[in-house]
Protein backbone atom coordinates (compact mmCIF):
# COMPACT_ATOMS: atom_id res chain seq x y z
CA UNK A 1 0.00 0.00 0.00
CA UNK A 2 1.32 3.26 -0.85
CA UNK A 3 1.36 5.91 1.90
CA UNK A 4 -0.08 9.29 0.82
CA UNK A 5 2.56 11.79 0.21
CA UNK A 6 1.92 13.89 3.56
CA UNK A 7 2.30 10.98 5.72
CA UNK A 8 6.03 9.74 4.30
CA UNK A 9 8.46 10.83 6.97
CA UNK A 10 11.87 9.18 7.24
CA UNK A 11 14.44 10.51 9.26
CA UNK A 12 16.87 12.76 7.96
CA UNK A 13 15.02 13.30 4.72
CA UNK A 14 14.80 17.22 3.70
CA UNK A 15 11.38 18.37 4.02
CA UNK A 16 9.57 20.56 1.82
CA UNK A 17 6.09 22.46 2.05
CA UNK A 18 4.49 23.13 -1.28
CA UNK A 19 1.96 25.94 -1.14
CA UNK A 20 -0.40 25.74 -3.60
CA UNK A 21 -4.15 25.88 -4.48
CA UNK A 22 -6.24 23.16 -5.71
CA UNK A 23 -7.12 23.04 -8.90
CA UNK A 24 -3.47 24.00 -9.45
CA UNK A 25 -1.81 22.73 -12.77
CA UNK A 26 1.51 22.46 -11.59
CA UNK A 27 1.20 19.75 -8.06
CA UNK A 28 1.97 16.87 -10.22
CA UNK A 29 5.52 18.42 -11.56
CA UNK A 30 6.14 18.95 -8.64
CA UNK A 31 5.46 15.89 -6.97
CA UNK A 32 7.19 14.15 -9.23
CA UNK A 33 10.37 16.16 -9.00
CA UNK A 34 10.26 16.01 -4.87
CA UNK A 35 10.02 12.20 -5.23
CA UNK A 36 13.06 12.24 -7.67
CA UNK A 37 14.54 13.88 -4.87
CA UNK A 38 13.37 11.55 -2.20
CA UNK A 39 12.09 14.67 -0.36
CA UNK A 40 9.32 14.88 1.95
CA UNK A 41 6.04 17.01 0.74
CA UNK A 42 4.03 18.66 3.16
CA UNK A 43 1.05 20.41 1.50
CA UNK A 44 0.27 23.80 2.68
CA UNK A 45 -3.66 24.60 0.82
CA UNK A 46 -5.56 27.52 -0.06
CA UNK A 47 -8.51 26.14 1.28
CA UNK A 48 -11.51 27.19 3.54
CA UNK A 49 -11.17 25.17 7.15
CA UNK A 50 -14.52 23.54 6.86
CA UNK A 51 -13.75 22.67 3.24
CA UNK A 52 -9.74 21.07 4.84
CA UNK A 53 -11.75 19.50 7.59
CA UNK A 54 -14.02 17.98 5.03
CA UNK A 55 -11.55 16.97 2.75
CA UNK A 56 -9.15 15.67 5.60
CA UNK A 57 -6.30 17.99 4.34
CA UNK A 58 -4.22 18.38 7.41
CA UNK A 59 -2.43 21.81 6.40
CA UNK A 60 -5.37 24.00 5.03
CA UNK A 61 -4.38 27.75 5.02
CA UNK A 62 -6.02 30.96 3.56
CA UNK A 63 -3.45 32.55 0.95
CA UNK A 64 -5.07 36.55 1.65
CA UNK A 65 -5.21 35.79 5.56
CA UNK A 66 -1.21 35.67 5.54
CA UNK A 67 -0.57 36.87 9.24
CA UNK A 68 -2.67 34.08 10.20
CA UNK A 69 -1.05 31.99 7.94
CA UNK A 70 2.38 32.78 9.07
CA UNK A 71 1.37 31.76 12.46
CA UNK A 72 0.12 28.24 11.33
CA UNK A 73 3.08 27.69 9.49
CA UNK A 74 5.34 28.82 12.60
CA UNK A 75 3.30 26.32 14.88
CA UNK A 76 3.98 23.59 12.15
CA UNK A 77 8.05 24.67 11.63
CA UNK A 78 8.05 24.26 15.33
CA UNK A 79 7.04 21.04 16.00
CA UNK A 80 9.16 19.66 12.93
CA UNK A 81 10.94 22.28 10.60
CA UNK A 82 10.67 22.54 6.95
CA UNK A 83 13.74 22.81 4.94
CA UNK A 84 12.22 25.19 2.19
CA UNK A 85 8.79 26.38 1.31
CA UNK A 86 8.41 26.75 -2.17
CA UNK A 87 5.34 28.48 -3.82
CA UNK A 88 3.44 26.42 -6.88
CA UNK A 89 1.26 29.15 -7.93
CA UNK A 90 1.44 32.59 -8.42
CA UNK A 91 -1.27 33.49 -5.63
CA UNK A 92 1.23 31.93 -2.80
CA UNK A 93 4.35 34.04 -3.62
CA UNK A 94 3.58 36.61 -0.95
CA UNK A 95 2.82 34.23 1.59
CA UNK A 96 5.76 31.87 0.99
CA UNK A 97 7.90 35.28 0.96
CA UNK A 98 6.68 36.30 4.60
CA UNK A 99 6.59 32.29 6.03
CA UNK A 100 10.31 31.91 4.70
CA UNK A 101 11.17 35.12 6.21
CA UNK A 102 9.74 34.33 9.60
CA UNK A 103 11.21 31.01 9.56
CA UNK A 104 14.49 32.09 8.50
CA UNK A 105 14.85 30.26 5.33
CA UNK A 106 16.22 31.98 2.31
CA UNK A 107 13.67 33.16 -0.27
CA UNK A 108 12.74 36.84 -1.80
CA UNK A 109 12.17 39.39 0.99
CA UNK A 110 8.55 39.97 1.36
CA UNK A 111 8.42 43.70 0.25
CA UNK A 112 9.96 42.13 -3.15
CA UNK A 113 7.18 39.55 -3.59
CA UNK A 114 4.58 42.21 -2.58
CA UNK A 115 6.33 44.54 -5.45
CA UNK A 116 6.18 41.57 -8.11
CA UNK A 117 2.21 40.93 -7.54
CA UNK A 118 1.48 44.91 -7.68
CA UNK A 119 2.13 46.31 -11.37
CA UNK A 120 1.89 49.73 -9.89
CA UNK A 121 4.26 49.29 -7.41
CA UNK A 122 6.94 47.77 -9.56
CA UNK A 123 6.80 50.21 -12.32
CA UNK A 124 7.50 52.87 -9.71
CA UNK A 125 10.50 51.24 -8.63
CA UNK A 126 11.35 49.80 -12.33
CA UNK A 127 11.40 53.33 -13.10
CA UNK A 128 13.02 54.50 -10.57
CA UNK A 129 16.17 52.15 -11.17
CA UNK A 130 16.15 52.95 -14.72
CA UNK A 131 15.34 50.10 -16.12
CA UNK A 132 13.92 50.32 -19.54
CA UNK A 133 9.50 49.92 -19.14
CA UNK A 134 6.78 52.20 -19.97
CA UNK A 135 5.77 55.47 -19.10
CA UNK A 136 2.43 55.37 -16.47
CA UNK A 137 0.33 57.28 -15.17
CA UNK A 138 -1.97 55.74 -12.18
CA UNK A 139 -5.61 56.69 -11.92
CA UNK A 140 -7.92 56.71 -8.76
CA UNK A 141 -10.94 54.34 -10.69
CA UNK A 142 -12.94 57.69 -9.28
CA UNK A 143 -11.48 60.17 -12.11
CA UNK A 144 -13.50 60.86 -14.75
CA UNK A 145 -12.80 58.63 -17.64
CA UNK A 146 -12.44 61.73 -20.16
CA UNK A 147 -10.04 62.98 -18.04
CA UNK A 148 -8.13 60.17 -18.32
CA UNK A 149 -8.29 60.10 -21.82
CA UNK A 150 -6.90 63.74 -22.05
CA UNK A 151 -4.07 62.86 -20.21
CA UNK A 152 -3.45 59.91 -21.96
CA UNK A 153 -0.73 58.70 -24.54
CA UNK A 154 -1.63 57.49 -27.91
CA UNK A 155 -1.62 54.60 -28.12
CA UNK A 156 -1.86 53.40 -24.72
CA UNK A 157 -2.36 49.95 -22.61
CA UNK A 158 -5.18 50.29 -20.10
CA UNK A 159 -4.54 47.94 -16.89
CA UNK A 160 -5.58 46.69 -13.66
CA UNK A 161 -2.62 46.52 -10.61
CA UNK A 162 -2.98 43.10 -9.02
CA UNK A 163 -4.97 40.81 -12.11
CA UNK A 164 -2.79 38.62 -13.90
CA UNK A 165 -2.94 36.74 -16.80
CA UNK A 166 -3.36 39.56 -19.43
CA UNK A 167 -7.11 40.12 -17.63
CA UNK A 168 -8.49 43.18 -18.14
CA UNK A 169 -5.34 44.71 -20.64
CA UNK A 170 -7.17 47.10 -22.97
CA UNK A 171 -5.18 48.53 -26.03
CA UNK A 172 -6.35 52.12 -26.89
CA UNK A 173 -5.74 53.98 -29.51
CA UNK A 174 -7.76 56.91 -29.65
CA UNK A 175 -9.85 58.99 -26.51
CA UNK A 176 -12.77 56.87 -27.32
CA UNK A 177 -11.41 53.98 -27.27
CA UNK A 178 -9.67 54.72 -24.03
CA UNK A 179 -13.28 55.69 -22.56
CA UNK A 180 -14.46 52.27 -23.43
CA UNK A 181 -11.40 50.37 -22.28
CA UNK A 182 -11.61 52.18 -18.83
CA UNK A 183 -15.33 51.57 -18.67
CA UNK A 184 -15.04 47.67 -19.60
CA UNK A 185 -11.84 47.56 -16.78
CA UNK A 186 -14.19 49.01 -14.09
CA UNK A 187 -16.93 46.50 -14.96
CA UNK A 188 -13.84 43.27 -14.68
CA UNK A 189 -12.84 45.13 -11.00
CA UNK A 190 -16.06 45.75 -9.62
CA UNK A 191 -17.57 42.20 -10.70
CA UNK A 192 -14.50 40.81 -8.65
CA UNK A 193 -15.51 42.45 -5.74
CA UNK A 194 -13.34 45.94 -5.27
CA UNK A 195 -14.67 48.96 -4.47
CA UNK A 196 -14.16 51.54 -6.83
CA UNK A 197 -13.26 54.17 -3.98
CA UNK A 198 -9.98 52.98 -2.92
CA UNK A 199 -9.33 51.02 -6.34
CA UNK A 200 -6.46 52.80 -9.21
CA UNK A 201 -5.91 51.59 -12.81
CA UNK A 202 -2.54 52.22 -14.67
CA UNK A 203 -2.52 54.13 -17.95
CA UNK A 204 1.09 52.92 -19.99
CA UNK A 205 2.45 54.01 -23.32
CA UNK A 206 1.99 50.95 -25.72
CA UNK A 207 5.16 49.55 -26.43
CA UNK A 208 5.76 48.22 -30.06
CA UNK A 209 7.66 45.45 -30.52
CA UNK A 210 8.01 41.39 -30.41
CA UNK A 211 7.37 39.50 -27.03
CA UNK A 212 9.44 37.76 -25.15
CA UNK A 213 9.60 35.67 -22.23
CA UNK A 214 12.47 34.65 -20.00
CA UNK A 215 12.47 31.95 -17.16
CA UNK A 216 15.55 32.36 -14.80
CA UNK A 217 16.93 31.44 -11.60
CA UNK A 218 18.12 34.00 -9.17
CA UNK A 219 21.15 32.94 -6.84
CA UNK A 220 23.64 34.54 -4.86
CA UNK A 221 25.87 35.10 -7.90
CA UNK A 222 23.24 36.93 -9.66
CA UNK A 223 20.43 36.15 -12.42
CA UNK A 224 20.81 32.83 -14.28
CA UNK A 225 18.79 32.17 -17.21
CA UNK A 226 16.76 29.14 -17.89
CA UNK A 227 15.07 29.42 -21.41
CA UNK A 228 14.02 32.77 -23.19
CA UNK A 229 10.77 32.29 -25.21
CA UNK A 230 9.88 34.01 -28.16
CA UNK A 231 5.96 34.17 -28.76
CA UNK A 232 5.89 34.29 -32.63
CA UNK A 233 2.33 35.67 -33.05
CA UNK A 234 2.17 39.46 -32.87
CA UNK A 235 0.71 40.81 -29.44
CA UNK A 236 -0.43 43.95 -30.69
CA UNK A 237 -4.10 44.13 -28.86
CA UNK A 238 -6.81 45.33 -28.45
CA UNK A 239 -6.71 42.23 -26.11
CA UNK A 240 -3.29 40.29 -25.20
CA UNK A 241 -3.84 36.89 -25.50
CA UNK A 242 -0.69 34.23 -24.84
CA UNK A 243 -0.95 31.63 -27.58
CA UNK A 244 2.35 30.04 -28.94
CA UNK A 245 6.22 30.36 -26.74
CA UNK A 246 9.20 28.42 -28.52
CA UNK A 247 12.24 28.11 -27.35
CA UNK A 248 15.38 27.90 -27.58
CA UNK A 249 14.97 32.16 -29.10
CA UNK A 250 15.42 32.78 -32.41
CA UNK A 251 16.40 36.36 -31.62
CA UNK A 252 20.47 37.34 -31.94
CA UNK A 253 22.70 36.60 -29.33
CA UNK A 254 23.83 39.60 -28.95
CA UNK A 255 19.69 40.28 -28.00
CA UNK A 256 19.07 37.54 -25.95
CA UNK A 257 22.11 39.22 -23.64
CA UNK A 258 20.20 42.17 -23.32
CA UNK A 259 17.04 40.54 -22.81
CA UNK A 260 18.87 39.04 -19.61
CA UNK A 261 20.26 42.04 -18.35
CA UNK A 262 17.39 43.75 -18.50
CA UNK A 263 15.10 41.25 -16.41
CA UNK A 264 18.16 41.03 -13.99
CA UNK A 265 17.80 44.99 -13.70
CA UNK A 266 14.22 44.59 -13.31
CA UNK A 267 14.55 41.83 -10.65
CA UNK A 268 17.00 43.70 -8.66
CA UNK A 269 14.82 46.88 -8.79
CA UNK A 270 12.29 45.47 -7.38
CA UNK A 271 14.50 43.04 -4.67
CA UNK A 272 14.21 40.05 -5.76
CA UNK A 273 17.22 37.92 -5.15
CA UNK A 274 16.21 34.41 -4.65
CA UNK A 275 14.54 31.42 -6.31
CA UNK A 276 12.90 31.60 -9.78
CA UNK A 277 11.56 34.75 -12.05
CA UNK A 278 9.12 34.53 -15.01
CA UNK A 279 9.69 38.05 -16.78
CA UNK A 280 8.44 39.39 -19.88
CA UNK A 281 9.85 41.77 -22.07
CA UNK A 282 8.79 44.07 -25.27
CA UNK A 283 12.11 44.11 -27.69
CA UNK A 284 12.16 46.78 -30.86
CA UNK A 285 14.77 48.73 -32.68
CA UNK A 286 15.67 50.70 -29.22
CA UNK A 287 16.63 47.24 -27.23
CA UNK A 288 14.38 45.42 -24.66
CA UNK A 289 11.76 46.77 -22.27
CA UNK A 290 10.42 45.20 -19.43
CA UNK A 291 6.52 44.62 -19.46
CA UNK A 292 5.97 42.48 -16.07
CA UNK A 293 8.34 40.13 -13.58
CA UNK A 294 7.21 37.52 -11.51
CA UNK A 295 8.97 35.97 -8.46
CA UNK A 296 7.88 32.03 -9.53
CA UNK A 297 8.60 30.05 -12.73
CA UNK A 298 6.78 29.75 -16.12
CA UNK A 299 3.08 29.29 -15.58
CA UNK A 300 0.17 26.67 -16.84
CA UNK A 301 1.82 23.75 -17.80
CA UNK A 302 4.06 25.01 -19.84
CA UNK A 303 7.35 24.10 -17.97
CA UNK A 304 7.51 20.50 -19.35
CA UNK A 305 8.57 22.02 -22.84
CA UNK A 306 11.94 22.30 -21.08
CA UNK A 307 14.88 19.72 -19.93
CA UNK A 308 17.67 20.43 -18.44
CA UNK A 309 20.79 18.34 -18.38
CA UNK A 310 20.66 14.84 -17.27
CA UNK A 311 16.71 15.24 -18.05
CA UNK A 312 16.24 17.10 -15.32
CA UNK A 313 13.15 19.02 -15.66
CA UNK A 314 12.59 22.95 -14.58
CA UNK A 315 10.40 21.77 -10.92
CA UNK A 316 13.29 19.29 -10.09
CA UNK A 317 15.54 21.90 -10.84
CA UNK A 318 13.91 25.01 -8.65
CA UNK A 319 13.55 22.10 -6.03
CA UNK A 320 17.25 21.42 -5.75
CA UNK A 321 17.92 25.15 -5.22
CA UNK A 322 15.39 25.91 -2.61
CA UNK A 323 16.43 22.91 -0.96
CA UNK A 324 20.06 24.00 -1.34
CA UNK A 325 21.00 20.84 -3.19
CA UNK A 326 23.73 20.16 -5.86
CA UNK A 327 22.65 21.85 -9.44
CA UNK A 328 23.81 20.54 -12.52
CA UNK A 329 23.93 22.19 -15.74
CA UNK A 330 21.38 25.36 -15.67
CA UNK A 331 21.07 25.26 -19.51
CA UNK A 332 18.18 24.26 -21.15
CA UNK A 333 19.15 21.57 -23.62
CA UNK A 334 16.93 20.36 -26.70
CA UNK A 335 16.67 22.39 -30.24
CA UNK A 336 13.47 23.17 -30.75
CA UNK A 337 10.39 23.16 -28.61
CA UNK A 338 6.97 24.86 -28.08
CA UNK A 339 3.65 25.11 -26.46
CA UNK A 340 0.46 26.64 -27.42
CA UNK A 341 -1.91 27.59 -24.90
CA UNK A 342 -4.99 27.39 -26.44
CA UNK A 343 -7.33 30.22 -26.55
CA UNK A 344 -10.77 31.06 -25.44
CA UNK A 345 -12.14 31.56 -29.35
CA UNK A 346 -15.33 32.98 -27.77
CA UNK A 347 -17.78 33.01 -25.07
CA UNK A 348 -20.19 30.51 -23.86
CA UNK A 349 -20.73 26.56 -22.70
CA UNK A 350 -17.99 24.40 -24.11
CA UNK A 351 -19.94 21.57 -25.37
CA UNK A 352 -16.91 19.43 -26.67
CA UNK A 353 -13.86 19.39 -28.19
CA UNK A 354 -12.81 17.40 -31.79
CA UNK A 355 -9.89 16.61 -33.75
CA UNK A 356 -7.74 15.40 -30.81
CA UNK A 357 -6.54 12.44 -32.37
CA UNK A 358 -5.87 13.97 -35.15
CA UNK A 359 -4.24 16.75 -33.90
CA UNK A 360 -1.83 14.64 -31.65
CA UNK A 361 -1.06 12.92 -35.28
CA UNK A 362 0.72 16.21 -36.30
CA UNK A 363 4.78 14.82 -36.11
CA UNK A 364 6.26 16.60 -34.14
CA UNK A 365 3.35 17.14 -31.49
CA UNK A 366 4.35 15.84 -28.03
CA UNK A 367 1.16 16.18 -26.04
CA UNK A 368 -2.24 18.04 -26.12
CA UNK A 369 -4.47 18.84 -22.72
CA UNK A 370 -7.71 20.11 -22.96
CA UNK A 371 -7.86 21.36 -19.45
CA UNK A 372 -11.33 22.72 -19.52
CA UNK A 373 -14.61 20.15 -19.19
CA UNK A 374 -17.23 19.98 -21.26
CA UNK A 375 -20.34 22.20 -19.95
CA UNK A 376 -18.10 24.45 -18.60
CA UNK A 377 -18.53 27.99 -18.86
CA UNK A 378 -15.69 29.72 -20.71
CA UNK A 379 -14.81 33.60 -21.31
CA UNK A 380 -12.38 34.94 -23.93
CA UNK A 381 -10.49 38.09 -22.68
CA UNK A 382 -10.23 40.75 -21.36
CA UNK A 383 -12.98 39.60 -19.01
CA UNK A 384 -11.47 35.45 -18.66
CA UNK A 385 -8.00 34.77 -18.00
CA UNK A 386 -7.92 31.06 -18.42
CA UNK A 387 -6.95 28.99 -21.34
CA UNK A 388 -8.77 25.68 -23.29
CA UNK A 389 -5.44 23.69 -22.81
CA UNK A 390 -2.02 23.28 -24.12
CA UNK A 391 -0.56 21.25 -26.68
CA UNK A 392 3.37 20.67 -26.68
CA UNK A 393 6.15 20.00 -29.75
CA UNK A 394 9.78 19.21 -29.49
CA UNK A 395 10.77 19.17 -32.99
CA UNK A 396 14.57 19.59 -34.71
CA UNK A 397 14.52 23.70 -34.56
CA UNK A 398 11.80 25.99 -32.60
CA UNK A 399 10.07 27.08 -36.16
CA UNK A 400 9.52 23.21 -36.80
CA UNK A 401 7.94 23.19 -33.43
CA UNK A 402 5.83 26.25 -34.19
CA UNK A 403 4.78 24.85 -37.15
CA UNK A 404 3.60 21.47 -35.37
CA UNK A 405 1.09 23.54 -32.78
CA UNK A 406 -0.02 25.59 -35.65
CA UNK A 407 -1.37 22.39 -37.80
CA UNK A 408 -2.16 21.10 -34.34
CA UNK A 409 -4.23 23.65 -33.60
CA UNK A 410 -5.69 23.63 -36.89
CA UNK A 411 -7.61 20.25 -36.48
CA UNK A 412 -8.85 21.09 -33.08
CA UNK A 413 -12.59 22.49 -33.09
CA UNK A 414 -14.16 23.55 -30.20
CA UNK A 415 -18.49 23.50 -29.93
CA UNK A 416 -19.17 26.78 -27.84
CA UNK A 417 -22.83 27.28 -27.38
CA UNK A 418 -23.63 30.95 -26.82
CA UNK A 419 -25.01 32.14 -23.47
CA UNK A 420 -27.91 34.12 -23.63
CA UNK A 421 -27.26 37.60 -23.65
CA UNK A 422 -28.04 38.65 -19.82
CA UNK A 423 -29.23 41.84 -19.27
CA UNK A 424 -27.04 43.95 -16.89
P1 LIG B 1 -0.65 40.24 -16.74
O1 LIG B 1 0.13 40.24 -15.47
O2 LIG B 1 -2.12 40.18 -16.52
O3 LIG B 1 -0.14 39.24 -17.74
P2 LIG B 1 0.80 42.35 -18.13
O4 LIG B 1 1.05 43.68 -17.58
O5 LIG B 1 1.95 41.39 -18.17
O6 LIG B 1 -0.44 41.71 -17.37
O7 LIG B 1 0.22 42.53 -19.59
C1 LIG B 1 -0.23 41.41 -20.36
C2 LIG B 1 0.25 41.56 -21.79
O8 LIG B 1 -0.23 42.79 -22.32
C3 LIG B 1 1.76 41.62 -21.96
O9 LIG B 1 2.33 40.34 -22.03
C4 LIG B 1 1.89 42.40 -23.25
O10 LIG B 1 1.68 41.56 -24.38
C5 LIG B 1 0.74 43.37 -23.18
N1 LIG B 1 1.16 44.66 -22.59
C6 LIG B 1 1.03 45.04 -21.31
N2 LIG B 1 1.51 46.28 -21.13
C7 LIG B 1 1.97 46.70 -22.33
C8 LIG B 1 2.58 47.92 -22.79
N3 LIG B 1 2.78 48.94 -21.99
N4 LIG B 1 2.92 47.98 -24.11
C9 LIG B 1 2.68 46.93 -24.95
N5 LIG B 1 2.09 45.80 -24.56
C10 LIG B 1 1.74 45.66 -23.27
Amino acid sequence: MTAALDEIQTPGRKRLLLLMTPATYRAGAYFDAAQHLDTEVIRGLDLPKTVAEEWGVPLALDFADTESSVATLKAAHARQPFDAIVPVDDSATILAARANAALGLPWNPPEAAEAARDKGVMRRLMAAAGVPSPVFRRFPLTTDPHEIARQAPYPCVVKPLRLSGSRGVIRANTPDELVAAVARLERILLDDGNARATTDILVEDFIPGVEVALDGLLREDGLHVLAIFDKPDPLDGPFFEETIYTTPSRLSAESQAAIADCAGRAAAAIGLRDGPIHAELRVNERGPWMVEIAGRSIGGLCSTILEFGAGMCLEELLLRHALRMELPSLESVGVGAGVMMIPIPKGGVLRSVYGVEEAEAVPNITGIEISIRPHTVVTPLPEGSSYLGFIFARAESPAAAEEALRAAHGKLRFDIAPLLQMAR
